[in-house]
Parts: C-alpha cells; sequence; structure tokens
C-alpha cells in the first residue's frame, strides 16, 4: 500500500519519498513509492499534475491500494530504493481542493432548498452538479448563491473522519453509501457530511468565491453549471477586462451598455437604409466620370470610397450600360466584368493569367470576382488592354 500523504496534509507541495518499484508498459514509465502527494483522481476530482526529480507526471492511478506515476521513458532512471523529489502542480490541486470542497457546500445547499445532487463533474473550467428536480430559475439560483456565500463568510472548518459500518448512524449523511468497510467522511463543521475521497481545503473560507452561471435541462433533471474558487476570480477579471475594453469602445459604464449597444443597432440600421438609397447615385456619378475618362474599351479604378458592393456594382453598371470591360478594385478584393467574350473572355483571362498576375477568383463569363495576391492594378490593367488588342 502506497502511503497517502495527500490525505494526511493536502497541502504539502513537496515531498521525498523512496521508488518500490518501477516498471514498463505500453512504451511509458509507471512508478511506485513508498509515499505518495499526488492524488490518484476519483470522486469526481481530476489526477493531480506535477514532476518527480523534474519529470513531468503524465497520469497518476490507484490499484489495489497502490499509486502509481506515469512517467516519460525517455531520459528517466529510476531504480527502486532510489529517493525522489515529488513535487505537485500546486495552483491546480489548490484550485481542486476549493472546487470540491465548494461543491459540498453548494450540494448541501442545494440538498436542504430541495434539490439533491445526483452526480458532479469537477472540470477545469467549471462545476457541474445535476439535481433530481425542477428547473431551477434565475431568482432561486441566486438565493442559492448568496446562502452559499454568507455560508463561506462564517469560515466554518472543514473535518475528515474515518468512519466503520457501526458509527455511520452518528453522522446525518447526505447521500449515504449502500455497502462500506472504511468509510472517508468530509464534515463542513455541522453543516454537511458526505462520503469523499477527494481532497479538501481545511476551512471553507478558502472557497473564496462562488458564481453560479445557470441551469439546464438534462435527463430529465436540472444541472448547475458554477465557477469555484480561483476559477470564479478569474472569470471576475476575464469580466472585467472585456468590461474595460468595452467601456473604452461605448464611451460608457457597463449599466449602459445595453442601451447604449441598442442605440448603436438603431444607428446602424438608419445608415444602411441610406446607403441602399444613395448607392445607385454614387455608382452612376463613378460611372460617368470613369467612361469620361477611359481611353480605350477598357477601363480601370481602386475604389478608395464605398464598400465592396459598391465596387460589384460599378463593374456591373460599366459592362452593362456602357458596354466597357471593367476591372474594380477595393481593398484587395477585384470585381472584372465585359459585355461581351469576343470582346474580352473573362474566363480565359483568368485560366491564362490569373497565376502569372497573382489572382485568385472565379465566376461565370461576363463576371467574375476574387482577390488580388499582390496590389499590381497596372501590370494587370496592361494584361487586359494587350488581349483585347489581339482579339
Ligand atoms: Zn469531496
Amino acid at each position: 500500500m502506497t502511503e497517502k500523504v495527500f490525505y494526511q496534509n493536502p497541502y504539502t507541495k513537496k515531498l521525498m519519498a523512496t521508488v518500490t518499484e518501477v516498471r514498463e508498459k505500453e512504451g511509458y514509465l509507471w512508478l511506485l513509492t513508498d509515499q505518495t502527494i499526488f492524488y490518484p483522481g476519483g470522486g469526481g476530482q481530476l489526477p493531480d499534475r506535477g514532476k518527480i526529480d523534474g519529470q513531468s507526471v503524465l497520469d497518476v492511478k490507484e490499484k489495489n491500494g497502490k499509486i502509481w506515476h506515469q512517467l516519460e521513458k525517455e531520459n528517466a532512471k529510476f531504480q527502486t530504493g532510489q529517493k525522489v523529489v515529488q513535487e505537485i502542480d500546486w495552483s491546480y490541486r489548490y484550485y481542486q481542493m476549493q472546487q470540491h470542497t465548494g461543491q459540498h457546500l453548494l450540494s448541501a445547499v442545494l440538498d436542504r432548498a430541495g434539490w439533491p445532487t445526483v452526480s458532479v463533474h469537477l472540470g477545469e473550467a467549471y462545476t457541474l452538479i445535476e439535481v433530481e428536480g425542477r428547473l431551477l430559475d434565475s431568482a432561486e439560483l441566486k438565493d442559492l448563491e448568496k446562502q452559499t456565500q454568507q455560508l463561506i463568510s462564517q469560515a466554518l472548518p472543514v473535518f475528515i473522519h474515518w468512519v466503520i459500518p457501526d458509527e455511520i448512524k452518528r453522522f446525518p449523511l447526505r447521500r449515504p453509501p449502500k455497502e462500506f468497510d472504511n468509510l472517508r467522511l468530509v464534515e463542513i463543521k455541522g453543516f454537511d457530511y458526505s462520503a469523499c475521497g477527494g481532497t479538501h481545503v481545511q476551512n471553507i473560507a478558502e472557497i473564496g468565491l462562488v458564481k453560479i452561471l445557470g441551469c439546464e435541462k438534462i435527463r430529465g433533471r436540472a444541472r448547475i453549471k458554477a465557477l469555484l474558487g480561483a476559477r470564479a476570480f478569474q472569470y471576475l477579471e476575464e469580466l472585467h477586462q472585456v468590461n474595460f475594453q468595452l467601456r473604452e469602445k461605448l464611451k460608457t459604464d457597463h449599466l449602459q451598455f445595453n442601451e447604449r449597444v441598442a442605440q448603436l443597432q438603431e444607428e446602424l440600421t438608419y445608415l444602411k437604409r441610406l446607403k441602399k438609397f444613395y448607392q445607385p447615385f454614387f455608382v452612376e456619378v463613378k460611372c460617368n466620370q470613369l467612361v469620361k475618362e477611359a481611353d480605350g474599351p477598357a477601363v480601370f479604378l481602386k475604389l478608395e470610397q464605398g464598400e465592396q458592393d459598391d465596387a460589384a456594382a460599378i463593374a456591373k453598371k460599366l459592362s452593362n450600360d456602357f458596354k466597357k470591360v471593367a476591372f474594380i478594385q477595393f481593398d484587395r478584393r477585384f470585381f472584372l466584368t465585359s459585355p461581351s467574350a469576343r470582346l474580352f473572355d473573362t474566363i480565359k483571362f483568368l485560366k491564362e493569367k490569373a497565376e502569372s498576375l497573382e489572382l485568385k477568383g472565379g465566376g461565370p463569363q461576363g463576371f467574375c470576382q476574387g482577390i488580388m495576391k499582390q496590389n499590381n492594378l497596372e501590370q494587370i490593367a496592361e494584361t487586359i488592354k494587350m488581349m483585347i488588342k489581339q482579339n
């Protein structure tokens, strides 16, 4: 049996241990030590991460009371009897401890409100608690969060008991197990008793913060999504960053965000309508100007004002109404039109010249569009003029 130091003192971050067995399996090394601070996972909690003698521990598994540490085989030189230094990823573990204890507390609060816990998921990103009963509304969730936070501020200590079957009646367990020999019981002083094999903080004040994000229906039950401990603080920081950026952009504080966005959407709708109305005038003016300045059957333009769809509309009008071949660039997009394949074949042009002119695009005869990889309108214009002449 491996001595489980993570139970004796879950706050041990570093430990000297002795290697008792080394095995190779499927290209990996599995190390057994006399004692360990690596929690092997279980009870919804993820296994610990960390290092043994500076080498990353990839996984931790418990089998028949023995706790095995998985390591890469390369460069690993471990021998039975060797002293090694174990070191766990403490911020990761401490979050697991906060999360696990926070889940016990939240489950106890939910249980008293009539929503007993069926299963839990203690993830890296968030905590999920599946409960028996109907979906909770936002007022109920808010109330439960408040109750949990108030309990945290009471700083109740957390006790661990090892219990044999005869003693079990002394403890009002939330979910009594059916059969056991020696049960590990986690007590939040006088408030909650539950059987659990995970690692926990020694006082619920260490949970710090609880944020319930919402509740959804699953398998005919309700599932609560929450952030606990370090993850809740991280979420707060993320929100703060977004808030900070939006405050600068929207020139108002977060209480006015909704109103400000609604106002901007309204303005945008108005501007879109206005644009739709004015576009034909803009296109008309541009086309007339271009045709007047043109010295042949083809027209070229890099459109600096307007938008992409204006460029498309100008190209179409030049070929439809003015019988011109038109190449209109907007940003790195282009629109190429031709009134007839006899005058200028757009498909043939792309097929033969796209590669050398670094164009990428396609479309039906007379209207094609695409991307210009180079800003080479002049070179394109020369090629098009040449092809028209050769026809
Ligand atoms: Zn637990």
